[in-house]
C-alpha cells in the first residue's frame, strides 16, 4: 500500500509561472522587459524541440524569446562571438547555449564566455564558485528544482543525512554543495561506489540522479525519507510501447517512503519553471543595478 505523499513537480511549477508572470509584468511596468536569449547550433532533434517549448514556457508568462540559430559548420569562433555579442547587448537579460554542441567544440570554455549575471542556466564555472561560497549567484535549474521540492516536504535540513545518487557538474555536484549549505549531512555516491544500498538507507533525504532506470529499489530507502527522482529514461515496456521512467522503483518506494516525486511530472517541469525564475532574476538584478 502506498504510504508516501507524492511532490507535484506539475501543481508546483504552475505555481512559479503564475509567480513569474506577476513579476515581469512588474518589469514591465517599469519599462524594462524580460528577454532570454538561446543559441542552438546544428540539427539535434531533442535539443531543437527542447528549444521551441522552453520559447513557448517563456511566452506564457511574458518572457521574450529569442533562439538564435546557427548551422551545423558553425565554429568555436563563431559560437563564442554569438555569446559575447549577447553578453554586450543590454536588451538581453539571460543567455543559454543548448548542448550538444557540434564536435570539436570546446563546450566548457562556450559556456565560460557566457556574462555571469546573465549565466541563466549556471554553467560557467564562477557561477559554480559562487554556489560554494554562498555568493548571489544563477544556479544551476535542476539542481534548485531539486531544493524546491524537499523545501515543499517542511523537512528541516539542518544536521538531516542526505545521500546524492550521482555526481555529474551539473546535476549532482551542485545539489551536494546547495545541501551542504543548509548544514546538511551530505553523502555523494556514484557508479563505483561499493554498497550502495547500505549507504542510500540511511538517507533522511534521498536524491538520484543517474539515468538508470530502477535504480533505487524500495530496499535501499530508509522508511519515512523524502525520495527526489531527478532520473529520465525511455523504456520499452513488455507490451512494447515506449515510457518514460526514472531512476526510482516508483510502485515499490511508495510504500516505504513519506515522499516521492513522480517521473514524469516531477523534477522535469519544475527544472523549467526554475530556468523562468532564473531569467526574471537575472532581468531583476540588471534593471536594479
Ligand atoms: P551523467 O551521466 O553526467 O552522470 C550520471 C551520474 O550517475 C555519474 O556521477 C555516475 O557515476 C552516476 N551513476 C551512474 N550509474 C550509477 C549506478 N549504477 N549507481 C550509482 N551511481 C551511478 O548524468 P546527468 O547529466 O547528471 O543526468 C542524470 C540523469 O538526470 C539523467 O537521467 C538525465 O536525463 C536526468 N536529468 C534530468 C533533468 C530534469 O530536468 N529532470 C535535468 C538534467 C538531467
Amino acid at each position: 500500500m502506498q504510504q508516501a505523499k507524492i511532490i507535484d513537480g506539475r501543481a508546483m511549477a504552475a505555481d512559479v509561472k503564475r509567480q513569474m508572470a506577476q513579476r515581469v509584468a512588474a518589469l514591465d511596468g517599469r519599462g524594462r522587459s524580460v528577454r532570454l536569449d538561446a543559441v542552438l547550433v546544428g540539427q539535434d532533434g531533442g535539443a531543437a524541440l527542447y528549444a521551441r517549448n522552453q520559447g513557448k514556457m517563456c511566452r506564457e508568462v511574458g518572457i521574450e524569446h529569442v533562439l538564435h540559430e546557427l548551422s551545423d559548420g558553425s565554429t568555436e569562433d563563431d559560437i563564442a562571438d554569438r555569446v559575447l555579442r549577447l553578453n554586450a547587448d543590454p536588451q538581453v537579460s539571460a543567455i543559454m547555449v543548448h548542448l550538444p554542441l557540434p564536435d570539436g567544440v570546446d563546450t566548457e570554455r562556450v559556456q565560460s564566455l557566457i556574462a555571469v549575471e546573465k549565466d541563466v542556466e549556471g554553467v560557467n564555472p564562477a557561477n559554480i564558485g559562487n554556489i560554494v561560497y554562498g555568493r548571489r549567484s544563477l544556479v544551476p535549474c535542476t539542481a534548485l528544482a531539486v531544493m524546491e521540492m524537499i523545501e515543499s516536504t517542511g523537512v528541516p535540513l539542518r544536521g538531516t543525512c542526505c545521500v546524492c545518487v550521482g555526481a555529474s557538474n551539473i546535476v549532482g555536484k551542485p545539489i551536494v554543495v546547495l545541501l551542504m549549505r543548509c548544514e546538511a549531512t551530505v553523502i555523494s555516491v556514484n557508479k563505483y561506489t561499493p554498497n550502495l544500498g547500505e549507504i542510500t538507507r540511511s538517507a533522511d533525504v534521498l536524491i538520484s540522479a543517474t539515468g538508470v532506470p530502477g535504480l533505487i529499489g524500495s530496499a535501499m530507502v530508509k522508511t519515512g525519507a523524502v525520495v527526489i527522482d531527478v532520473g529520465i529514461s525511455r523504456v520499452t515496456t513488455s507490451q512494447g510501447q515506449s515510457r518514460t521512467v526514472g531512476d526510482v522503483a516508483f510502485d515499490e518506494v511508495a510504500q516505504v517512503a513519506g515522499y516521492v516525486s513522480p517521473v514524469p511530472g516531477g523534477v522535469g517541469p519544475m527544472t523549467v519553471a526554475m530556468l523562468l525564475r532564473n531569467t526574471v532574476d537575472a532581468a531583476e538584478r540588471t534593471a536594479s543595478a
